[in-house]
């Protein structure tokens, strides 16, 4: 693919480029205020969703086009680039209407190509040049992510970029949506000059999770974050724990080590990074079978059987020791874990059969 690199501005050349504004336009002094405090941070392009897919109906699903108004409004008064998400064609054509500098594709539309093929014939009509930011599909599928780029490239397009905003999963995580680091590194080999920005906040969910997430995108040479931020996050219409003002959003900017990409050791952060993500995987793992040993536990309870059952153990132990000389792991070091892993069931299965019935409803 023969794309440009964006053009968009920088804060300064040390730091990567920021997109900063809350998840969704509310009122017209919401952003205002937001983008007047960003700007007074040097933030030079707001962002603001002004059409909100949600997951499901009831939730606020966007202001819709006074949004685009207020956004110009930012545009002429503050100075700043405006950026905003589009998944029909009519959303293409009114962005178009109102002059938006930049335009995403959020993370539920890239997933559905009659969506994005719909989004790239408008883009085409209306001559769109870009920027256009296509965030990863919801669910982790590099083809998937790869074809809404071809078919925004096919569009004529040439100015594009994209946003890692990590991975819908089933279970109970850390992360609101899992990393999966290597999915957009993947991607970055594949295609070498397309600029990634990582979206710490849909990543993590949370306010904490920023800095870390963000520090983490540098380490792996991301050229740029998006952030959302809110002048007054605790009061905000959609994605409120995950929220920052414009001041903890500079604090946190100006904290981060951007570090002398030569100089550091580029496959061994990848590889760290895979024993991480492994780990998290491994720790979710074990609280999954801690579950069901407590469901035991509590069957043995209400079947009165005895918590240790010897002959079970040792039936895991054998079945495991055959497992792990096909894959090569040694037999102490797996009989050290699984020691450890049976004595701890045992353990949360004695505090089952000796919680009393009351305490088991509280
Ligand atoms: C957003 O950026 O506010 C948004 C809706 O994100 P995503 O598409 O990543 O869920
Ligand atoms: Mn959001």
């Amino acid at each position: 693919m023969n794309l440009h690199p964006i053009l968009l501005p920088k804060i300064d050349n040390k730091r990567p480029l920021i997109i900063a504004g809350p998840c969704s336009a509310e009122t017209e002094k919401q952003v205002i205020i937001t983008a007047q405090k960003l700007s007074n941070k040097g933030i030079k392009i707001f962002r603001a969703g002004t059409w909100k897919p949600r997951t499901k109906p009831g939730g606020f699903e966007g202001i819709g086009i006074n949004g685009l108004i207020w956004l110009q409004k930012i545009q002429k008064e503050i100075g700043m680039y405006v950026a905003t998400e589009v998944a029909t064609h009519t959303h293409v054509i009114e962005a178009a209407k109102h002059n938006m500098d930049i335009l995403w594709i959020g993370a539920r539309t890239t997933a559905n190509p009659f969506a994005v093929q719909e989004i790239a014939n408008a883009l085409k009509v209306i001559k769109f040049k870009g920027p256009i930011l296509i965030k990863n599909p919801v669910n982790p599928d590099l083809e998937l992510w790869i074809g809404a780029i071809e078919r925004i490239y096919n569009a004529g397009i040439r100015k594009i970029g994209v946003i890692h905003r990590g991975f819908s999963s089933y279970d109970k995580k850390l992360y609101r949506n899992l990393p999966q680091w290597h999915i957009p590194i993947e991607l970055k080999r594949r295609i070498p000059n397309l600029p990634l920005i990582a979206d710490p906040s849909h990543i993590g969910g949370k306010r904490e999770l920023i800095a870390p997430i963000s520090q983490q995108a540098m380490d792996l040479n991301y050229d740029g974050l998006i952030i959302e931020s809110h002048y007054d996050p605790d009061k905000a219409w959609s994605d409120k724990e995950q929220q920052i003002t414009p001041d903890s959003l500079s604090y946190i900017i100006n904290l981060l080590v951007i570090r002398d990409t030569k100089q550091t050791t580029e496959s061994l952060t990848e590889l760290r990074q895979q024993v991480d993500e492994i780990d998290t995987e491994l720790l979710s793992i074990l609280a999954k079978r801690m579950r069901i040993s407590k469901e035991i536990g509590q069957y043995k309870k209400e079947h009165n059987m005895p918590v240790l059952q010897t002959n079970r153990y040792d039936e895991i132990l054998e079945k495991r020791s055959e497992q792990a000389k096909e894959i090569g792991i040694e037999f102490n070091f797996l009989k050290r874990i699984f020691e450890a892993i049976h004595e701890e069931s045992i353990r949360q299965q004695i505090e089952i059969l000796n919680k009393t019935d009351d305490s088991l409803k509280n």
